[in-house]
């Protein structure tokens, strides 16, 4: 019988000569081999493949000799990965690692890899071989290995691993791009009772249902995860403050209030959460998760089914405010939105310039609140812009009321916040409010503030062009504390600039201060604008704005803001 080349060399008694093994033999040893073989030259063009590379590729023979191995690149490594293999070749003659490579038909498959250089015999390199072995299937396992170690066999959620290092980078990422940040830490109250009574397997079952109620109150970007027992943790990636950390959370808490059904068992588990703020209640993952920790304790304390901030008076401010935004919402609709006026007076004669409105919440049980303590909450729960269309509504109702009572009021002067300004219907809503009202638009002045205009882009230029083409004012209001550029302040269609009444206040005292007042003076007779000296208390800031020569002011020295100032009436239908 006549043996193979193969069985031959396997014969251990008979060493066989180098030579027993012919080339074409050993072309024959490589066509067979389970390996994937190719052969370069010292340009590394391919001269030789064998069959397992065509398998394992999906390119024949034909198709590759003559071209070199980066046919088979995946785009997978970056242009480092190539520069160290090669300088590994051409080191020590040798490199071996996994690679990534793209077949024929575009999939990708990870491989094993060994090149080797192989010199002529004074040591140049001629050949290069390459040997390489499909770890596809090692990959996988290796990746469902990995998936075990950084999830909860339970539930499939991560585990403390895997959290902590979302939430570490979670932080990188808040520190970056400074926002804010929520590690909401979520407890089952009485869970252990439900092992002893009912057993562990029930008890996993719950586990498992709960992951999948919480599972879908998260939003994507954020992660939810099972640390330990009864324990659910979220780290929420981004949110706008406090209020919104607690939203979440009474969102979660709710989707564990409602009964779970496991057979017959109807199982009612309310839980308690705790929560801590980046940057506010730590910076590091740890400080983080300890604060998380110690809310979630006394949320327990507070007698369980409760969300707690890590601090007392977080919790009870983000809880404040969350209602605050809810009556917010509804005070629209119960006409609890009220506008008081504050007249602007020519100073010398006393006559009344100008009108601003500015809004108030006649709240049911705080009272009057000035805009600062809502406006905020407006702009951050998304409430502004109908806000600002009532007040705009409102005002030049009021004003054509005025008119047509024959009261003077110059200009109606409406606040216009940000968020107006860049939404694009600022111009639609001022159109839709003088038709309403039937207010002529010479009446109608909208008070920007400098830190509104920083960033304008064509849109905003459009809208304010279209708003002044109609006739209606602009003016700048808090001018001096932003930071305008003067490009802008020519380019945009203004009509007046307001003095902040920062620097109205410290004239007298601040030398600084006077000369601000007096370089806003300067600029506005420059552009061609009119002028109005804001927060004037006394008759001493008055003088002092007399003597520079600006006209008009508005302050408590002659009106505080009113619902109904008593504005003189003139006979017949006032200018503005
Ligand atoms: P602002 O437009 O600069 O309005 C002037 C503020 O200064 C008003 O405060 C007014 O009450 C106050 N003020 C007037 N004279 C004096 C004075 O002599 N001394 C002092 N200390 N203060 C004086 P208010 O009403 O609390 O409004 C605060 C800000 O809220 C306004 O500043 C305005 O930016 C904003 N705002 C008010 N109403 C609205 C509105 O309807 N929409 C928008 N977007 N913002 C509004
Ligand atoms: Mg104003
Ligand atoms: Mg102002």
């Amino acid at each position: 019988m006549r043996r193979s080349p193969m069985e031959r060399a396997a014969v251990p008694d008979r060493k066989p000569e180098r030579a027993a093994v012919g080339e074409w033999q050993l072309g024959e040893v490589l066509h067979h081999l389970q390996d994937g073989v190719m052969v370069t030259d010292a340009e590394t063009r391919i001269l030789y493949v064998n069959r397992a590379f065509t398998l394992m590729t999906g390119y024949g023979e034909e198709e590759v000799l003559g071209e070199t191995p980066r046919i088979l690149q995946s785009g997978r490594h970056e242009a480092d990965f190539y520069r160290a293999m090669w300088g590994a070749i051409r080191e020590d003659g040798l490199w071996s690692g996994e690679i990534w490579h793209r077949r024929k038909d575009g999939a990708e498959h990870a491989k094993r890899l060994t090149i080797n250089a192989i010199p002529d015999g004074r040591g140049i390199t001629r050949n290069y071989l390459g040997v390489f072995s499909d770890i596809s299937d090692l990959m996988r396992s290796r990746r469902e290995l990995e998936h075990l170690a950084s999830h909860d066999p339970l539930t499939g959620l991560p585990n403390w691993l895997l959290f902590k290092d979302r939430v570490g980078h979670a932080l990188e990422r808040a520190e970056r791009l400074g926002h804010q940040l929520a590690l909401v830490f979520l407890d089952v109250d009485h869970f252990k009772d439900i092992n002893e009574s009912l057993g562990h397997s029930i008890g996993d079952r719950l586990l498992r249902r709960m992951a999948e109620r919480l599972k879908e109150g998260v939003r994507t970007e954020d992660t939810l995860a099972r640390l330990a027992g009864d324990r659910f943790n979220v780290c929420l990636e981004r949110v706008e403050g406090a209020e919104e950390a607690l939203v979440s959370a009474r969102r979660l808490h709710l989707a564990m209030a409602e009964p779970f059904q496991l057979g017959p068992h109807s199982l009612h588990l309310p839980c308690s959460i705790g929560i801590s703020m980046f940057p506010r209640d730590g910076t590091t993952v740890e400080a983080l998760m300890r604060n998380a920790d110690s809310a979630l304790h006394s949320a327990k304390e507070a007698g369980r089914n409760a969300i707690r901030f890590y601090t007392e008076e977080l919790t009870r401010r983000a809880d404040h405010r969350l209602r605050m935004a809810q009556e917010l919402r509804k005070a629209l609709d119960r006409d609890q939105l009220i506008l008081f006026y504050q007249p602007q007076v020519e100073m010398v004669s006393g006559r009344v310039a100008g009108v601003e409105a500015l809004v108030r919440w006649s709240h049911p049980e705080e009272g009057i609140l000035g805009p600062a303590s809502f406006i905020p909450l407006a702009e951050e729960m998304g409430l502004m812009s109908d806000v600002g269309r009532w007040v705009l509504r409102m005002a030049c109702r009021q004003g054509q009321a005025w008119l047509e009572d024959g009261r003077h009021f110059g200009r109606m002067a409406v606040n216009i916040s940000a968020r107006q300004v860049h939404d694009g219907n600022l111009a639609d809503g001022v159109r839709y409010a003088l038709r309403e009202s039937g207010l002529p638009p010479e009446y109608l002045e909208l008070e920007i503030t400098e830190s509104a205009l920083m960033d304008i882009d064509t849109g905003v230029m459009e809208t304010l062009g279209a708003i002044r083409g109609m006739g209606v004012g602009l003016a700048i209001d808090d001018f001096g504390t932003g930071y305008s550029s003067l490009l802008y302040l020519k380019r945009l269609p203004l009509t007046k600039l307001k003095i902040d009444r920062g620097f109205v206040q410290d004239m007298a005292s601040s030398a600084e201060s006077r000369g601000i007042v007096r370089t806003i003076i300067a600029l506005a007779r420059t552009l061609d604008l009119n002028l109005v000296a804001e927060g004037v208390e006394t008759e001493v800031q008055r003088d002092l704005l007399l003597e520079e020569e600006v006209r008009v002011g508005q302050g408590f020295l002659w009106w505080r803001p009113e619902p109904f100032p008593q504005l003189p009436c003139v006979g017949g239908r006032p200018s503005p």
